[in-house]
């Protein structure tokens, strides 16, 4: 194994690639596949992607996964704030040494999909100007991660989120239709800011990368979950077999009020036809 030798004290610019192998290396530490973790290797990558998002002093941030906290660190010199989510323990001593030097960053080791997110985001917005979501996502949860927070109801400012780049794809695509596209719709707007190489991980995964931004205009609205869940249960069904279990004996008159042939099938449906049906729950 190489070892990374250093005199005195750790250098800070976590994401050199240098510094991640000594702080791996002194903690002992192996990044694991359970918990998605891909770590970032590159100083102006991840200086690149904080110039993509809208942190600014009167910004609170919340990261999902700082691991070592390459990103942490450059989000903490440009925010006024960074709560960091983490599920991975075995970071404690690694990001206590990391990221000593910001007093600005507070880290909890908890599973991000079991944050009220909600309520964190109301109680932070009673002190920061503004809250927005920036993470470098563990790839075997992307869509879980982002499905919790839309449906939250969070009041956060935006989203930007590193995901494989075919899902980035994906999700922006305006012609592609899935519950996690229509739930973005109907918050706002989302895009790509960025695409990111595989070489500027460690490990490298084998697929790409790219940041998802999505920007939040409006409220969610709480029903749109169920309505879109039991509309794409079976992708092939006619929307009124997939929807006749939510509305029982009056599917076909709540087709009828909202203007929508039965035989259509989910992914021709608008996200106002959505919203429309969503109204008679
Ligand atoms: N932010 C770091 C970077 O960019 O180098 C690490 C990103 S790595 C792709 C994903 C991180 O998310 C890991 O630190 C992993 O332990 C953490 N993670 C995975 N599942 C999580 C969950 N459910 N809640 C919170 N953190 C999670």
């Amino acid at each position: 194994m190489v070892i990374y030798k250093r005199l005195g004290e750790f250098m800070k610019d976590i994401a050199k690639k240098t510094n991640t192998m000594y702080l791996l290396d002194k903690y002992d530490m192996q990044a694991t596949k359970k918990f998605g973790q891909n770590f970032l290797i590159d100083l102006n990558t991840v200086k690149k992607i904080v110039e993509t998002t809208p942190v600014d002093k009167e910004t609170c941030v919340i990261e999902i996964g700082p691991g070592i906290g390459a990103l942490t660190e450059q989000i903490a010199i440009k925010a006024k704030k960074v709560r960091c989510y983490e599920i991975d323990t075995r970071l404690k001593d690694v990001l206590a040494e990391s990221l000593e030097d910001y007093d600005n960053v507070e880290i909890i080791f908890q599973d991000f999909l079991t944050v009220d997110l909600y309520n964190v985001v109301e109680e932070l917005k009673k002190e920061y100007k503004q809250v927005c979501i920036v993470a470098n996502l563990p790839y075997y949860i992307t869509s879980d991660i982002l499905e919790h927070i839309l449906t939250s109801g969070a009041k956060l400012l935006s989203i930007h989120a590193m995901v494989q780049k075919e899902v980035a794809l994906k999700l922006t695509d305006k012609t592609y239709k899935s519950p996690l596209t229509l739930m973005i719709e109907s918050v706002g707007h989302s895009s790509i800011s960025m695409n990111v190489s595989r070489n500027v991980f460690d490990p490298s995964p084998r697929v790409d990368s790219a940041i998802l931004s999505i920007t939040i205009d409006k409220e969610y609205n709480s029903l749109l979950t169920q309505v879109l869940k039991a509309a794409f249960t079976q992708k092939r069904k006619t929307i009124y077999n997939n929807l006749k279990d939510l509305f029982n004996e009056q599917t076909n008159d709540v087709l009828n009020a909202c203007g929508l042939d039965p035989k259509l099938r989910a992914e021709q449906l608008s996200i106002e036809d959505y919203i429309n049906l969503t109204k008679h729950l």
